[in-house]
């Protein structure tokens, strides 16, 4: 398929910007369509700059955020679980998913909602009954959690290599520190500046992440980088916390909204608030190596809900949000350059739906619309907040 390309050796169907969790995906889907694709990256594949590191990323049917991402992740489950076979690699751990607050709280409510607008199995369990099923959770009298069999994680630096490693044999190419200082159109298609070439394209897709915002003037202002911190504490009974036996969770508590995991791949019971700080940040001069303050917030809630998995500190590491006003994602073409899509799929709970994106991404990119519903994730809808 020619999309513009120019014949020569620096010239494609498609150039990706950001192989980072989107971007991986999207030049997989982009080659599997037939295109002569080029992802550039910055850093490393995969690497820990960016947002999709840390070993692990909840998936779940379940979704509170908005019953409409439901049909998103159905499809999401099936290319992880083609992508897994085609690779001969587990890339997805089915571990059940409680999401837990308050009954009236959104969490409770909107889990429930989406399960019964979309007829997915579910259940609602009190406090007491979570504890005798799984003991490492110690919830406040009065919170309930929908537990979903369906949830589960995946692993995010095995989901971009898996991607790019199924994109490169079917003829894609991927260049690593190789950093994209600008683009501009010509003619139809684009041409593109690195700190190594340039290159020009038919199409050009931007799944830059949280530097997403120097490349695609529209999101100026609406892809707001924000500082992460993840936690893993060593499990004083870790027969609690060991896979399969404990369900990944999202919890609204008095001290905010959290998420964890089973014990995987790092030698701890490993957790995260939402929004940890509240510290929006550049991504080129945060404070990347986590300190004290940050470990403080954390361990005070494993000490007060999950008291078992509260010992020593394995590991802390730092992660970028990327923020859009309303937390929901931005999938668009670029206005006026319908050579040009880009994808901001984060506001902290983009991962689990990279698989489908990149679909998303090589219909817009190869015929300027898709199947699927975008009216959630237009760059318009945030159009009269910027003027
Ligand atoms: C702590 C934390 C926990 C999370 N938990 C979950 C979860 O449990 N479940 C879930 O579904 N989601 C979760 N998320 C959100 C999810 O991880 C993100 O939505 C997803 O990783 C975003 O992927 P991305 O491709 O947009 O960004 P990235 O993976 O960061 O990719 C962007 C890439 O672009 C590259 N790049 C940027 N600028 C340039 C340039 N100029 N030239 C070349 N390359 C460039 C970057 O180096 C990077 O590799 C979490 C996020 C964090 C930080």
């Amino acid at each position: 398929m020619g999309l513009g390309a120019m014949g020569d050796g620096r010239s494609y169907d498609a150039i990706v910007v950001g192989v980072g969790g989107m971007g991986s995906a999207a030049v997989y889907h982009l080659a599997r369509r037939g295109l002569r694709v080029l992802g550039l990256e910055r850093f490393d594949v995969p690497h820990e700059q960016g947002s999709s590191h840390g070993v692990t990323r909840i998936i779940r049917l379940a979704y509170y955020e908005h019953p409409s991402y439901v049909p998103l992740l159905r499809r999401a489950y099936q290319l992880w679980r083609e992508l897994q076979s085609a690779l001969g690699e587990q890339l997805l751990y089915i571990t059940g998913s409680l999401d837990v607050g308050p009954s009236e709280s959104e969490v409770v409510r909107g889990s429930k909602l989406s399960c019964d607008l979309h007829g997915i199995e579910h259940e609602l369990i009190d406090a007491a009954e979570i504890g005798r099923r799984w003991p490492g959770y110690r919830l406040p009298r009065g919170h309930v959690a929908l537990h979903q069999p369906e949830g589960g994680f995946l692993l995010p630096e095995r989901c971009v290599v898996g991607h790019v490693t199924a994109a490169q044999a079917i003829g894609a190419e991927v260049r690593a520190r190789e950093r994209v200082l600008g683009w501009e159109p010509r003619g139809e298609g684009v041409r593109v500046r690195t700190d190594r070439a340039e290159y020009e394209a038919g199409r050009l897709l931007v799944t830059a992440g949280p530097w997403i915002q120097e490349l695609v003037a529209p999101l100026r202002g609406l892809a707001q980088p924000e500082r992460q911190v993840l936690a893993w504490l060593q499990p004083t009974r870790p027969e609690h916390f060991a896979l399969g036996r404990f369900p990944v969770f999202n919890m609204l508590v008095d001290e905010g909204r959290f998420y964890g995991f089973p014990v995987f791949g790092i030698p701890g019971f490993k957790f995260g608030c939402y929004h940890h700080l509240g510290e929006q940040v550049d991504p080129d001069t945060m404070e990347r190596e986590p300190n004290a303050r940050d470990e403080a917030l954390l361990r005070a809630f494993a000490e007060r809900y999950f008291p078992e998995g509260a010992g020593p500190t394995m590991a802390l590491k730092s992660c970028i949000f990327t923020n859009s006003p309303d937390e929901h994602f931005t999938i668009d073409l670029h206005p006026g350059l319908p050579q040009v899509v880009f994808a901001s799929p984060c506001s902290g709970h983009g991962f689990k739906f990279c698989s489908v994106v990149g679909e998303i991404l090589a219909d817009l990119a190869i015929d300027g619309e898709t199947r699927w519903n975008l009216d959630l994730f237009r760059a318009a809808r945030f159009s009269s907040e910027k003027s």
